[in-house]
């Protein structure tokens, strides 16, 4: 077949959708377990929502987005990011009206127009987490412990973690000056892309993968060298309850975030093994977003942690993941006549809560057993002549072999008194 799936999308098959729904199940165990209530929202909104949220000169804003117009006329954007549609959901209900602070966890599929490659994808998935409505630095601390504690639960406990603080619009002015003259007498050496940003936003020329950027940006004045003291208090904090939740961080001052709406915490948790996207997670405080929007002025603070990115890292340090769903039992009929018994059988098991299966196409009683040994089932539950006359079945051990005869109505006990097979 000639159509294939676009490319920087993955099918995610049987074989490998068992991973993802174990990293699902702890993020959704996790985030209950701290307070954080689930949110879903669309796949797309209005444009302007990430125009003006993420910032028109953001990469993402500039160049990445899934942008089109609909038969009505209407730009519309296939979200690249959670935060924003999170936070217009949260000011067009008014969820503001409710209890306060709010904390929301999600897990979605993002969209971006990426140059694609191992851990960088058009379409891939995040989960996230936001506190809103919390000035408190206590609330920068849930968000890094919740990623911190999911992050290890799943087994990936040496990702470091890198938090800085980027200021607020008090004390980033003077900085971004600063900066400026620091870069001038290089300005002609930056890249096409940093040269634009040295007008419209210096600051992300820190976080510019390009090395030779990297080694120009060196040496250049720090961020938290300059913040003003209500940023400065809220950094001490922000250690301080990191340190009382037991939570390791290095403070990274060349972490600026690629999304502009950013002010104060940033954090990421970065891994050694996987290379240039190495960012398993990344997040901050947004206390300006929600005004920005067009909204009130309230603030907020979160994270997206790439699944595609954290299955790769557990992968590379070596961590167990499930592999393909063990099956357990499938029901065998040795000729048509038994088809009905079988499907009885087939239904009281189902009935009982265990996990049995039947080949759907009606084949021979051989084939049925191929089938069952190639879906991995653990026992067959044969139904000839003989079972159906004596309200028997006969029991396969598929792994040892072995069979017996049992009462039909022991079956399910049965099964589920044997010790499953690792
Ligand atoms: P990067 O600097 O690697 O481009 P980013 O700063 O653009 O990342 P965020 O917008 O903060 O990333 O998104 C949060 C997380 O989502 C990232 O840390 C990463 O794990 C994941 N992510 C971002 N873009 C992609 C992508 N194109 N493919 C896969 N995962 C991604
Ligand atoms: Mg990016």
């Amino acid at each position: 077949m000639s159509i294939r799936a676009p490319k920087g999308t993955s099918d995610i098959l049987p074989g490998s959708v068992e991973a993802w729904q174990y990293i699902e199940g702890i993020y959704r165990e996790t985030a209950a377990l701290f307070g954080f209530d689930e949110i879903r929202i669309p796949t797309f909104e209005y444009t302007e929502l990430f125009s003006r949220g993420i910032g028109d000169s953001t990469d993402v804003v500039e160049k990445q987005m899934y942008t089109f117009e609909d038969f009505g006329g209407r730009s519309l954007t296939l979200r690249p990011e959670g935060t924003a549609g999170v936070v217009r959901a949260y000011l067009e209900k008014k969820l503001y009206a409710g209890v306060i602070p709010s904390k929301y966890w999600y897990d979605l599929s993002c969209f971006r127009y990426e140059n694609t490659q191992a851990g960088r994808y058009r379409e891939f998935h995040q989960f996230g987490a936001e506190v809103i409505a919390s000035h408190d630095m206590l609330a920068d601390m849930e968000v890094i412990w919740l990623a911190d504690t999911f992050l290890r639960k799943v087994g990936v406990s040496q990702l470091s973690l890198r938090i800085n603080s980027i200021g607020c619009p008090k004390c980033r002015p003077a900085y971004r000056e600063a900066l400026r003259a620091f870069l001038a007498p290089k300005y002609d050496e930056l890249c096409d892309t940093c040269k634009g940003r040295y007008d419209r936003n210096p600051l992300r020329i820190l976080d510019c993968k390009s090395p030779i950027d990297q080694e120009l940006v060196k040496g250049a004045p720090l961020m938290i060298d300059y913040l003003c003291d209500e940023c400065k208090d809220d950094f001490a904090a922000l250690k301080a309850n990191l340190a009382d939740v037991g939570v390791a961080y290095e403070v990274d001052p060349m972490i600026v975030r690629g999304l502009d709406y950013y002010t104060k915490t940033a954090f990421e948790f970065v891994s050694e093994r996987i290379g240039a996207q190495g960012t398993v997670c990344g997040g901050g405080r947004y206390d300006h977003l929600m005004l920005e929007i067009g909204g009130e002025d309230i603030p907020g603070v979160g994270y997206g942690l790439g699944k595609e990115r954290l299955l790769l890292e557990i992968a590379a340090s070596g961590g167990d993941l499930p592999g393909t769903r063990e099956r357990t039992a499938q029901l065998v009929f040795v000729d048509a006549a038994q088809k009905a018994p079988a499907l009885k059988v087939l239904s009281e098991l189902r009935e009982a809560g265990i996990e049995a299966d039947i080949d759907t196409s009606a084949r021979s009683m051989k084939a049925q057993f191929k089938h069952a040994d190639r879906t991995g089932a653990r026992f067959c539950i044969v139904v000839g002549g003989d079972e159906v006359a004596t309200g028997t079945v006969t029991l396969k051990d598929m792994v040892s072999g072995e069979q017996q005869r049992i009462d039909r109505k022991d079956a399910a006990a049965k099964i589920k008194g044997c010790p499953s097979e690792g």
